[in-house]
């Protein structure tokens, strides 16, 4: 018997998410029913990615093989970055 864990404390979703296994299966769950709201974030919801962002979520779907839903979600964040930005010429470059 464990002890009870304290009021925000991450103890119990880690003991709840032990393996890689859980992880990547999570992962693919999420990467599944998030990828068309990644696309339309921006233009439907008024929602921009910062280029950290919009990289760290192309990483996840890079990771479990969704290569089309990366690139996607990087030119959907690049229509919206500034000449400052790092993916505005990038965008502009490859079309
Ligand atoms: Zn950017």
């Amino acid at each position: 018997m464990t002890s009870p864990t304290p009021a925000g404390s991450f103890t119990a979703m880690d003991d709840a998410m032990t393996s890689d296994a859980d992880i990547v299966a999570a992962a693919r769950r999420f990467t599944r029913a998030w990828a068309e709201l990644m696309m339309t974030l921006p233009e439907y919801y008024d929602c921009h990615m910062t280029c950290g962002e919009a990289e760290a979520a192309a990483d996840l779907f890079r990771a479990v093989g969704d290569e089309e839903s990366a690139v996607e979600i990087i030119d959907v964040h690049a229509a919206h970055d500034q000449p400052e930005d790092d993916h505005y010429d990038q965008l502009r470059h490859s079309r």
